[in-house]
């Protein structure tokens, strides 16, 4: 072995790693997102399930069915029923004056065992009244999931608590709406669909880029111009289809929308692959519109123009996409993706033009300003998507780990320490 190569074993052991960090990362965040979304603002506690399970002695978040409850276990770690709540999702059923989150709990037959109101944006004394009605959240108990995904309240005879009627029936409407929404969920998912012509004109795109990428083709100058030019105003101005942080991280929380977008889903796919296995950044290279629309910028001022970025500067700056995809993990797994919008931490949503918000419109002028004097400024001292999709590429013979690996298991340990440490980072964030 020549001095400073390193052997296949190890750079295929290094693949692997790359591809591993990704992949746990990726798991987390959706393991996570499942988590936030069965326990929205207010965590069921044992307590409450304990009220009708007697035995319960342990709750577990249901990372598998559609169901986003919990299961309720038993000491002997016997699964023993399942306990599910109604807020968010029936966030849009109000009674009064707002919408109830209520209790369901389903014994291991899948039989309601037990209803209680956990909360409420109802009136005051309107809730009351349901809660301490003798029969009213009685009279779902013996009812069996099947019974409730197909129960219409009017035919059942279901009847609102007299003087609290609107609150009453909504959480009756509420308890209906979760069990169907669940079962919806798990329906056969709709027939396939021929893509539409912006899909067809975006793999028309990919097969070209694969074609400039792979063939000599890639050494002609005129046709990499025109190239870029089509990418900068079909890719990205025409079609606003870039890949992103936001889009990679809704699509790893709640899964890869490839019915609805199959053209992106197998760019973002290809994108991955195509470097981790051969070396070619397929998509920075010839794909991106913001990429190509900085090496068309970066030709329009003479030489004389260009900046030299001080070393020391440079090494500094270049943290910034590592510390851009911590933030973003953070907003992740902490559930803040609602107060922190992903699309303000790049330049993408800018191609969306009145679309966009002026957050990612500032990112794209000051990347765009920049590549005139300093060549693929964004690139290389700004970008996230850009640093996920180097750190899988691999750097053939003398690939060694390096910095972005050890980022890259700096970042899996961090969300490995906010998804099992999560009750600290939540108490943490609701006392701040
Ligand atoms: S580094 Fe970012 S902006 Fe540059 S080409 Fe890659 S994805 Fe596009």
């Amino acid at each position: 072995m020549k001095q400073g190569r390193t052997s296949i074993v190890a750079r295929v052991g290094l693949q692997f790693y790359r591809a591993g960090v990704v992949f746990l990362i990726a798991l987390m965040v959706h393991n996570q997102y499942i988590r936030l979304q069965i326990d929205g603002e207010l965590p069921l506690a044992l307590g409450e399930v304990q009220q009708f399970l007697k035995n319960a002695a342990a709750l577990k978040s249901d990372l598998v069915s559609t169901r986003t409850g919990m299961e309720v276990f038993d000491s002997k770690r016997e699964r023993i029923g399942y306990a599910l709540h109604t807020l968010p999702e029936c966030k849009t059923i109000k009674g009064y004056a707002g919408p109830t989150d209520t209790l369901v709990v389903f014994d291991a037959k899948w039989v309601v065992c037990g209803v209680a109101i956990r909360r409420s944006a109802d009136t005051v004394t309107h809730v009351h009244d349901v809660a301490h009605d003798p029969y009213f959240l009685k009279s779902w108990e013996g009812k069996s999931w099947e019974e409730l995904s197909k129960m219409d309240l009017k035919r059942s005879g279901v009847e609102g608590v007299s003087g609290a009627s609107l609150t009453s029936m909504a959480l009756a409407r509420g308890i209906l709406h979760r069990v169907r929404q669940a079962e919806l969920a798990a329906a056969v998912p709709p027939p396939f669909e021929w893509p539409g012509r912006v899909d067809w004109a975006l793999f028309a795109a990919l097969v070209f880029a694969l074609v400039l990428a792979f063939t000599r083709l890639r050494g002609i100058g005129w046709l990499r111009v025109v190239w870029q030019i089509i990418l900068v105003g079909g890719v990205g101005l025409l079609g606003g289809q870039l890949l992103a942080l936001a889009l990679a991280g809704g699509w790893t929380a709640s899964g890869v929308a490839w019915r609805a977008a199959p053209a992106m889903a197998l760019i973002a796919a290809v994108s991955v692959l195509v470097p981790w296995s051969s070396k070619k950044a397929l998509y920075c290279q010839y794909f991106c519109p913001h990429g190509a629309a900085q090496e068309l910028l970066h030709r329009v001022l003479p030489k004389n123009f260009r900046v030299r970025v001080h070393p020391s500067f440079a090494a500094g700056v270049r943290w910034t996409p590592a510390l851009l995809l911590l933030m973003a993990l953070g907003i992740l797994m902490l559930g803040l993706a609602r107060e922190f919008d992903l699309a303000n931490l790049e330049p993408f949503h800018a191609y969306l033009l009145k679309k966009s918000g002026w957050v990612p419109i500032w990112i794209a002028i000051a990347g765009l300003v920049a590549s005139l004097f300093v060549p693929m400024a964004y690139c290389k001292f700004g970008c996230p998507t850009g640093a996920i999709l180097e750190f899988i590429r691999a750097r053939g013979p003398g690939d060694k780990f390096g910095r972005a690996d050890w980022m890259g298991l700096f970042l899996l340990l961090s969300s490995a320490w906010i998804y099992f440490d999560y009750e600290r980072f939540r108490a943490w964030i609701d006392g701040v």
